[in-house]
């Protein structure tokens, strides 16, 4: 039997604790111990000291102190495994390929030759009482320095991965995403406006009044009105508006002992004038395992909002002001997004409202934005029909990931009718002025 006391354990088995921290950590399977691996031990004691002893768990958001703190052959690529992409989302400022797959080598090797750099020119790296003055060097003192060591590195990534790929992109295109979810896809013909200003706009074919150009929003809303229908622009925040409404009492239960207080400041009509308010948050809010752990509460919470569509808009009514504090969290505190959230029960009703509810709690972090702009329906004197999720776009458009997160839960869990109007530009016009 493998002796699995700390001291002496080899650590064979290891498990990644977050891959999105500059300094992994990683967990032992056998001794339970938190270890960095040696590899990183420049950046660890002369660049990131304090991310160097604790770590975030992804699951649970957790933080744990790092046990054995650079230790032998713990990484991939020290222990010569193949090395597992962690593409960092576009929304996180990475936009092109190089960048989402390879951030954690740019940052790393931007550093290191920083730090050589420093050594080479006799610049001191720490303060009299031995503060790491690495990252003030970068961004103030040597800046310049620095953003050419970036474009080298940068450069010289890009040449390896065309000769030496260390990670495959493997991403399904719009297309493969579209097609595995069954997702229908309406054309709609129109003029482009040109030279496009900060946002395309489109005129129907054969307008040419130029005071009548739209948004290829408002164009597809104008064109879904012609047919008798009602609709709603929509996006994300009234979601997060309903979601902070009807939940915030199994959010901020006082009997979850997960429960902290946190702080929050928001701009704007609805929120905290900018100052800091104090509310009650899990510290595990919006990660799956925030809803694993409560999972029995939670479907005790939505028996207890309702059975009736008039039970829940009762219910949102009731609670909108105490969920206030959680909203002004959520950013969904406008009157605009209380009034959409509202809609949204009466147009969908009881049931796909907890089904939404339910799906957004599991994993909150990673569903609550990608939702469609336009959601429309038939007015009827039995009650909205025709329900239907519109998701528009231009000629040059393409899915965000999130927009791929929705798709694939909308196919899986929400069951909604959807659809993609691409708005084809089938003439371009002149803007004259
Ligand atoms: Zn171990
Ligand atoms: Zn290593």
């Amino acid at each position: 039997m493998e002796d699995a006391s700390p001291n002496t354990c080899e650590h064979r088995e290891v498990e990644l604790l977050s891959p999105w921290e500059l300094i992994r950590k990683y967990t032992c399977v056998a001794c339970g111990g938190v270890l960095t691996c040696s590899c990183d031990a420049v950046l660890a004691t002369r660049v990131l000291r304090h991310q160097a002893l604790t770590g975030t768990d992804s699951y649970s958001a957790a933080r744990v102190a790092v046990t054995h703190p650079l230790t032998p052959n713990v990484c991939d690529d020290c222990r010569g495994l193949p090395p597992k992409p962690f593409p960092r989302s576009e929304q996180r400022g990475a936009t092109t390929k190089i960048h989402r797959y390879y951030w954690r080598e740019l940052w790393t090797e931007s550093h290191l030759r920083f730090l050589q750099w420093c050594d080479d020119e006799g610049i001191s790296t720490v303060d009299d009482a031995g503060k790491s003055l690495v990252l003030w060097l970068e961004h103030q003192q040597h800046k310049d320095q620095m953003k050419q060591i970036e474009r080298e590195v940068l450069a010289e990534i890009k040449q390896l991965h065309a000769t030496h790929p260390k990670y495959v992109y493997d991403e399904p295109s719009d297309a493969d995403v579209l097609k595995a979810n069954g997702v229908r896809v309406t054309d709609a013909k129109a003029a482009y406006l040109t030279p496009t200003r900060d946002r395309v706009l489109v005129l129907p074919l054969g307008v040419t009044d130029q005071t009548q150009a739209q948004s290829v929003e408002e164009f597809v809303a104008t064109r879904l009105r012609a047919d008798g229908r009602e609709v709603m622009f929509c996006e994300s925040l009234p979601f997060q508006a309903l979601y902070g409404c009807l939940m915030y009492l199994w959010v901020q239960d006082p009997a979850d002992p997960l429960i902290r207080p946190a702080g929050v400041s928001r701009e704007g009509q609805g929120g905290t004038d900018g100052q800091l308010i104090w509310t009650l948050l899990p510290a595990d809010y919006g990660r799956q395992a925030h809803a694993d752990r409560r999972q029995a509460e939670l479907e005790a919470h939505l028996d207890f909002i309702g059975s009736t569509t008039d039970d829940l808009l009762w219910a949102f009514d009731y609670w909108l002001e105490y969920s206030r504090p959680l909203r002004q969290y959520l950013w969904a505190y406008s009157a605009e997004d209380e009034q959409r959230a509202r809609t949204i029960i009466g147009v969908l009703g009881v049931e796909r409202v907890k089904t939404i509810l339910r799906w957004l709690a599991e994993s909150y972090w990673d569903r609550y934005v990608g939702w469609p702009d336009l959601l429309t329906w038939h007015e009827t004197p039995d009650g909205p029909r025709g329900v239907l999720f519109v998701e528009v776009k231009s000629s040059s458009d393409r899915l965000s990931d999130d927009q791929k997160t929705w798709i694939e839960g909308n196919r899986e869990t929400l069951g909604f009718d959807f659809e993609i109007v691409k708005v084809n530009r089938t003439l371009r016009m002149q803007v004259t002025e």
